[in-house]
This record gives C-alpha cells, structure tokens and sequence, in this order.
C-alpha cells in the first residue's frame, strides 16, 4: 500500500459550526448564499463544490493567524446544513484538482516558496515543496481569486 507523504487538514468542524450559529444570529460579516453555478463554491469542511441550489455560508476566515507579516484573513464557504468533514486525508481532494496555487510556508507563517499545478499532478507538487526540510505546511488557495481552500501538512509517521 502506497502511503502518502502529506495530510489533507480541511476546515475545522468548530468553525463551520460557528459559522452557521454566526449567520442564524445575524452576523454582518456572514452571508446565506444559494448555490447558482456549479464549481464556484467550494465547501472547506466537506471538500466538495457545493452544487446549485445548495445553500453556503460565505465569511471570512484567517488562514494565517494575525501577528505575522504574512497574517491573510479572507473569505472562504462552508455548506449551510452540516456536511461531513473531509476524512480521506491521505488522499488529494479530487473536486480541486485544478486551478490551485500551492504556497509553503515555515514554522514561523512566512511563504518560502509557491507553485501552481502547470502540468503536473497536485500531489508531485505537493511533495516537491515538502523536499524543502524548512516547509512547515503547504496551504492550497484559489489561483484565480486566491481564496483558502485547505491546508495540506506532512503526513505524521507512526
Ligand atoms: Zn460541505
């Protein structure tokens, strides 16, 4: 069995949860949104496009926590209703295969290196980032508007 050398980490279940308590309460920030195109909202709990008709939530989420030059808060969509959190984690989620940039940082939330797919499969890509001994986690954004998707970390060894 072929084991992979990273961990997909998706949106934890306590913020999406928070995000729907936050929108039912009337948060300005939070915004009920039906789904009207397929592929332009990708839910970061479950790791799928959330499909027309389906209502998303769209907030704002900081990837990179404040305090660092790096700090990035921007929006992301989790599914509305509860969705099912991503668990194949050895596994590339297969809804975002493309149209992804894949950014390095360190320990210390700094971006050290950066790639898009150009050709290749993402988890190549992934794992030439992880050759740098210095590559903390790889955070998988939107190429196109830049948005967080997931966060991809070393697969721990047992
Ligand atoms: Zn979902």
């Amino acid at each position: 069995m072929i084991t992979s050398l990273f961990q997909v980490i998706p949106l934890p279940t306590e913020i999406a949860d928070a995000a729907r308590r936050a929108v039912n309460a009337g948060a300005p920030d939070h915004e009920l949104i039906t789904v009207d195109s397929p592929e332009s909202s990708p839910c970061r709990q479950c790791l799928r496009w959330a499909q027309p008709g389906e209502r998303v939530i769209l907030f704002p989420y900081a990837a990179i926590p404040s305090g660092h030059p790096y700090s990035e808060s921007g929006p992301i969509f989790v599914h509305a209703n509860d969705c099912q959190r991503y668990s194949t984690t050895n596994e590339y989620p297969a809804d975002f295969r493309n149209g992804r940039v894949f950014r390095a940082y360190d320990s210390s939330y700094n971006i050290i290196d950066a790639k898009i797919v150009n050709g290749s499969e993402p988890e190549v890509v992934i794992e030439s980032l992880f050759q740098n001994r210095d590559t903390a986690f790889v955070d998988v954004r939107s190429v196109t508007r830049g948005c967080f998707t997931f966060r991809v970390q070393r697969a721990s060894r047992g």
